[in-house]
């Protein structure tokens, strides 16, 4: 019997009381202070004591990954902040300053509210999301918290309160009448926030009924989580530990597949002895973990990482799954990478490691009319140009046809690209606006998934 990891946490209020933030700089603590009032912030004792390399704070990327930067806030905005802190405003002060940077952070591409929440008689199904023919998504209320909070993290607008939580379900029933009528739906993917943040009890009320319906249609469960890396302890000691394998290990016993979607964004997560025990007792569960993770400026922008990360995930029995690009909003010009140069990244990576590591599918943008991958940079007929597929689409069949846009080596997201051979419009926008103009108010900007 292991010993128990007590978890504990840390956030803007008493990560002074870290020890090891005694070796910081204390610009950089005020840096902390400063963005920490407008981008979210937590970390715990795993975060703090296995995963950060003090000796390289501030540089170290899982500092960064976890604490806020000074220049994740633009300098005008830090510099309104930081004045308002100097001169020691009052607290309503600077929450009305906080929520007025936080609304120019873009917190809510355009359309994550109003396309794809699914309707039954009728009725919006709050709590869901159903873009891609196969998969909905379900959003457990208990589960819209993290372990430790992501700098990059697109859902940053939930934990700053920003948005209530209007994407929380409880409702196991509506998600089962909805798979019941939508028979083409094969997978359900549980994400949050974290899912893994709930007990297993609480998750149970939603697996269990699940499980007992016995719908024909649903083949696969999965799980998006990053517990693995900031609390793997929830799988070896919490105390539910061993209820939690019991369920995953249930679900492979009704017929269902669990899938784990886990997010790892540096190979250093990969390194601690908890992370691999639980990876094994995971997969003992019959569960299989694919790793996904956004190409992160400051974080992971390095070929020689990505190759290192995917070949270790392979050997821990994981299978390396996708490579995103970070989407357009909280702090993303902080992170952002433009498409170009993230190909050129993805080839590189992808070119080092062998076979059993190019499952990973990548650089792709889950955009507004669905996941794009940039296959490469090409040159036809003299011209330059960037080509793109769908892995995903809001209509299926746009799925796997290559199209091309103007070379763009600046361009960091879907909407800046052109088509390229002087076409008026990609292949999918005619129909695209047709999809919108049926359901929405918006044509711009980017969903929520
Ligand atoms: C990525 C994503 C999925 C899952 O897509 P797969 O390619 O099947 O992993 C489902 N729904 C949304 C909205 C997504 O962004
Ligand atoms: S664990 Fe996932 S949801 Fe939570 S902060 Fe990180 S990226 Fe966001």
């Amino acid at each position: 019997m292991q010993e128990s990891h007590k978890y504990k946490a840390w956030s803007l209020n008493n990560f002074r009381d870290l020890p090891q933030m005694a070796a910081v700089p204390e610009e950089i603590r005020f840096d902390i202070e400063v963005v920490g009032r407008v981008l979210p912030f937590k970390v715990n004792n795993f975060v703090v004591d296995r995963l950060i390399d003090w000796k390289r704070a501030p540089d170290d990327p899982m500092f960064v990954l976890t604490f806020p930067q000074r220049d994740m806030l633009l300098p005008h905005h830090y510099q309104e902040m930081a004045t308002l802190l100097k001169r020691g405003a009052d607290g309503n002060e600077i929450k009305a300053a906080a929520t007025r940077i936080r609304m120019q952070l873009n917190p809510h591409p355009a359309g994550q509210t109003s396309h794809n929440i699914p309707t039954l008689e009728g009725e919006h199904l709050d709590g869901m999301q159903h873009k891609y023919r196969e998969t909905v998504l379900f959003f457990p209320s208990q589960g819209q918290t993290c372990h430790a909070y992501c700098s990059f993290c697109f859902r940053w607008p939930q934990f700053v309160g920003l948005s209530e939580l209007k994407f929380a379900s409880r409702e196991v029933d509506r998600l089962i009448a909805y798979l019941e009528a939508n028979p083409q739906v094969t997978d359900v993917l549980f994400t949050g926030g974290d899912p893994l943040i709930m007990s297993a009890r609480n998750l149970a009320q939603y697996i269990e009924p699940l499980l007992d319906a016995r719908l024909p249609n649903l083949r696969h469960i999965r799980i998006g989580t990053k517990a693995l890396s900031y609390w793997p302890y929830r799988f070896l000691t919490d105390e539910d530990a061993d209820d939690l394998l019991a369920l995953f290990r249930k679900i492979g016993e009704r017929g269902k597949h669990l899938a784990f979607m886990a997010h790892f964004n540096h190979p250093r997560e990969l390194e601690p002895e908890p992370v691999r025990q639980a990876i094994t007792r995971i997969r003992e569960t019959g569960a299989v973990i694919r790793t996904q993770s956004p190409l992160l400026r400051h974080v992971n922008d390095d070929p020689a990482l990505w190759a290192d990360m995917w070949s270790r995930q392979v050997e821990l029995g994981c299978i390396p799954y996708y490579m995103f690009i970070a989407r357009d909003t909280g702090a993303q010009h902080y992170f952002s990478v433009p498409l170009v140069r993230a190909w050129k990244i993805f080839r590189e990576a992808y070119q080092r490691v062998g076979g059993l590591c190019r499952t990973v599918r990548g650089p792709s943008m889950s955009a507004n009319p669905g996941k794009v991958q940039l296959l490469g940079v090409s040159e036809i007929m003299g011209q330059k140009v960037l080509q793109l597929r769908f892995i995903q689409g809001r209509n299926p069949d746009w799925v796997h046809r290559p199209f091309f846009a103007r070379y763009n080596e600046q361009a960091t997201w879907l909407n800046e690209l052109r088509p390229a051979f002087d076409e008026k419009q990609f292949f999918y926008e005619r129909e695209l606006g047709q999809l919108y103009r049926e359901n929405l108010d918006t044509v711009h900007g980017e969903d929520y998934e």
